[in-house]
Parts: structure tokens; C-alpha cells; sequence
């Protein structure tokens, strides 16, 4: 006899967890099942935070946003191939999103800026780090609140389909059986497919080699489970490569780490383009060098502010010195441009104009007291921009866009609303906006 629930949530990153959470509130009974071994998906290890425009966090610290100007960043930064639906949805409800977390004990109370973005928008812990085992820990709390059902180590193998509705779904765990679960809602929020290299290749074939920042579990298999009863697909191939990944271990350099003033300087010694442009420009730059690599540079001041700063020195990456001039000997660079460099990127922040290369935020302040730091990177595959399509509610629409009764889809398997380029700080408030949404219509789903 089949056990029954009314949803069923595949994954238990940022999208599962808050649709998971959503859906017990709206008084469904829930299960999640979750192929690896711990939760947390590839959202723990989300860095920088969460955009919204308008929230009370904003306007707490005197920040003047608009969504209106939220959505035209994130358009432009999208290279005007968004899903215009879809992003309006997100920024009108994201400070919403906020409040939802802040009520459930999550506060992103910080905030700062990311690439692409005018206004400090990115919602972070009031500690200033990391958002993203913050959020899970968060999340985590609330599922054991409500005693909701989870699964680890189990594999969702099919979602099953007929009359024209969702089943329910077959489950592989780790004894090697296979379950049946009846269910009238399924959520795929099973994330992206960046650390699949064969798919990633298959669409975007110079990425062969890249290293990448996602956690294992990042396959993609929930958007062929998707297209097995019906999904349709969108920008596939629209692959983000992050900027600042540590090569030696593919861990992410966050860009909280520039939004706090830190600066790319390449192997010459030199600046080579705006910091704070989006990321698929600050990557194509770095590969356009001719070694192909740059450091993240920063000082004393700057790592204060920065609590992921103390991780790359535990973990080993950051080289530092008491001068500038030794930096440069350090990193075997040319010390009379580099030293030239920091002396004409202090007078851009003196003089809150860097005409040189035209960065316009996050000039926060001089790189001038020591230590000095530094932070070999190089880009790596981050953020699978594509996926199934999906319409507001969340529903996955079938190849004529129609919808599948049952298949509700949210987060980084989902499609369309980061067109082609996400900007830092989107994925999460992504994840937790269509999280909620998606939550709320398959319990109205299941129970009516
Ligand atoms: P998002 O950021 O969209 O929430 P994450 O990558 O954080 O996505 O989380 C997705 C989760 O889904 C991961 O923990 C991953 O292991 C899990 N997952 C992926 N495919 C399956 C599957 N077929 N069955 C169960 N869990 C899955």
C-alpha cells in the first residue's frame, strides 16, 4: 500500500525547503525527499545574499530603491532576454520574501551590492556573512517545527503521470528499493545542472575543462524527469561562468568581497575592467588575458567587513603582506605597476570617479592599509540560467505552454527569469520567491 501525501518536494535546497515550509502552512502534508545525504542542495553554499528592492531592511538604513529600477538592472543584466512575467513576479514579491524569512526567524538585516546593480539591494545576515548556510540552518529549523516528513539518501527515479494529472512519484533509496508515493502536487526543486560537465558541455561546448563551484548533486536530473511527462525547456544553453573561483579547489571567491571595495588586478599589475560590471563581462575579461587568471586584491579594512574573507585565509587561498611592494613580490608581479595601480584606483575613490574604467559602485575605499591580500581566481560554471518552463504560478507548461496538471517547478531547474546572465544576489531571492509561490499552489492544488 503506497503511502500518500499531498505534495511531494524533490530537493531540499533554498526552492524545496521554503515550498516545503509554505505548503505545511497552507495545512498540506508534506514530504521531501532529497537524494544526498545532508539537506542544503547547492544553496548552502549561496555567498552574497539575497536582492530586493523596497524592503524594510532598505529603508531601515536609509537606502532609496525602486522595483522598477530592480527590474530594469536585472533586465539589462539579463541582456534583455528575461522572462518578463516571471520577473515581474520576482520583484514584486521579493521584499514580501524578505518578511516571510524575517517571520520565520531568518533576518537578512545587511546589505550590500553585487555586479550590475546600482543600489545595495543584496540582503545578508546582520553578521555580514555568508547567506547561504544561514538560510538552510534557518529553513531547517522551521521543517523540524512542523515535523515535516524528510528523506535523505533517496532518489526520486520518476514522477508518475496519467488522466491527464500528476500521480505521485517512484523513489529509489539507498537500500536499493523502490517506493511509490501517491501525491496529487509534485515540486521539482532540484536545482541546476552546472556539475554535470557532459549536459554542460552538450549545450555550451567551450566549456569543456571549467571548473565548477556546484555541489555534486547538481545533475539535472529533475529536468529530464520533468521532460519525461511533458515539459517543455528554455535557454539551455544560457551557462554562467563566475568570475572568482579558487582553481585548486573550485571554491567561490564571493563577490560580497568586491561589493566591499576589493579590486581585480591582473598578472601585469593592472586593473583591466569595471569590478562591479555583471558576471558573463568580468568573466570574458579574465579569459581575455593572456594568462587567463587575475587576483581578487584587498587589505586590512576591507577583509573587517567581509566575514568570508577569514575563510579564504583559513582555507589557505589568500596571500598576504605588510606592503604593497611585497605583495607584488609575492605574486611575482611587476611592483612598479602595481604599486601605480593601487595609487590611481585610491584617487577614482578620493575622487568617487574611476574614469578609467567606469566602476561606479562599491568605490567604498582606498586599498591602503596593510596587510595587503590577495586571491589567485579564475571563472568557473556556476549557474545553469535554463531549465523548464514554468508560468507564475509556478506551474511546468508542457511544449504548446500548456500547463501539467500537478508539476509545479521552482529555483535553478526552472527557466527564464535570469535571461541570459543572473545577477549575484537573484538565485536566492529566486529560489525563496517562486519557493513560497510554488508551495502555496500545490497545497491549494492538492486539497481542493
Ligand atoms: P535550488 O537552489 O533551486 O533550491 P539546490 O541545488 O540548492 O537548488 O537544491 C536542489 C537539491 O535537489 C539538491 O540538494 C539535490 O541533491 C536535490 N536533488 C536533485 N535531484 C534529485 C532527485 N532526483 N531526487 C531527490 N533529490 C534531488
Amino acid at each position: 500500500e503506497p503511502q500518500s501525501y499531498d505534495v511531494v518536494v524533490v530537493g531540499s535546497g533554498g526552492a524545496g525547503l521554503a515550498a516545503a515550509i509554505q505548503a505545511c502552512d497552507e495545512g498540506a502534508k508534506v514530504l521531501i525527499v532529497e537524494k544526498m545525504s545532508t539537506i542544503g542542495g547547492n544553496t548552502i553554499k549561496a555567498s552574497v545574499g539575497m536582492n530586493a528592492a523596497e524592503t524594510r531592511f532598505q529603508k531601515l538604513k536609509g537606502i532609496v530603491d525602486s522595483k522598477a529600477l530592480f527590474y530594469q538592472e536585472t533586465l539589462k543584466g539579463g541582456q534583455f532576454k528575461n522572462n518578463t512575467a516571471l520577473l515581474k513576479e520576482f520583484v514584486e514579491h521579493a521584499p514580501q520574501a524578505i518578511e516571510w524569512l524575517a517571520e520565520r526567524n531568518i533576518e537578512l538585516s545587511d546589505i550590500t551590492i553585487t555586479g550590475g546593480m546600482s543600489i545595495d539591494r543584496t540582503h545578508r545576515p546582520a553578521d555580514c556573512s555568508a547567506v547561504g548556510g544561514f538560510l538552510i540552518s534557518g529553513l531547517v529549523k522551521n521543517l523540524n517545527q512542523r515535523n515535516i516528513d524528510v528523506m535523505l539518501d533517496t532518489s526520486v527515479t520518476e514522477i508518475r503521470y496519467a488522466d491527464g494529472a500528476v500521480q505521485g512519484v517512484e523513489l529509489l533509496n539507498d537500500d536499493n528499493e523502490i517506493l511509490t508515493i501517491n501525491a496529487k502536487s509534485v515540486i521539482v526543486a532540484t536545482g541546476g545542472f552546472s556539475a554535470n560537465s557532459e549536459m554542460v558541455v552538450k549545450y555550451r561546448p567551450e566549456l569543456d575543462g571549467f571548473v565548477t563551484t556546484n555541489h555534486k548533486g547538481a545533475t539535472g536530473g529533475g529536468i529530464a524527469m520533468l521532460q519525461k511527462i511533458g515539459a517543455g525547456t528554455v535557454d539551455m544553453g544560457q551557462i554562467q561562468i563566475h568570475p572568482t573561483v579558487e582553481q585548486t579547489t573550485s571554491y567561490l571567491i564571493s563577490e560580497a568581497i568586491r561589493g566591499g571595495g576589493a579590486i581585480l588586478v591582473s598578472q601585469a599589475g593592472k586593473r583591466f575592467f569595471n569590478e562591479m560590471e555583471t558576471r558573463d563581462k568580468v568573466s570574458a575579461n579574465i579569459i581575455g588575458l593572456p594568462e587567463k587568471f587575475a587576483y581578487v586584491i584587498f587589505d586590512e579594512q576591507i577583509r573587517m567587513k567581509n566575514k568570508a574573507a577569514d575563510e579564504y585565509i583559513a582555507r589557505g587561498f589568500v596571500i598576504s603582506a605588510d606592503s604593497p611592494r611585497e605583495l607584488a613580490a609575492k605574486l611575482e608581479m611587476d611592483h612598479h605597476a602595481f604599486l601605480a595601480t593601487l595609487e590611481s584606483y585610491n584617487v577614482a575613490v578620493e575622487k568617487q570617479d574611476d574614469s578609467e574604467f567606469g566602476r561606479k559602485t562599491a568605490l567604498r575605499q582606498p586599498i591602503h592599509e596593510g596587510p595587503f591580500y590577495a586571491i589567485r581566481i579564475a571563472p568557473g560554471v556556476h549557474h545553469t540560467m535554463g531549465g523548464v518552463m514554468i508560468n507564475t504560478d509556478t506551474c511546468v507548461l508542457d511544449l504548446q505552454e500548456q500547463v501539467i496538471h500537478g508539476a509545479y517547478a521552482a529555483g535553478e531547474v526552472a527557466g527564464g527569469l535570469h535571461g541570459a546572465n543572473r545577477i549575484g544576489g537573484n538565485a536566492v531571492a529566486d529560489i525563496i520567491i517562486f519557493g513560497i509561490l510554488a508551495g502555496r499552489n500545490a497545497a491549494k492544488h492538492a486539497m481542493r
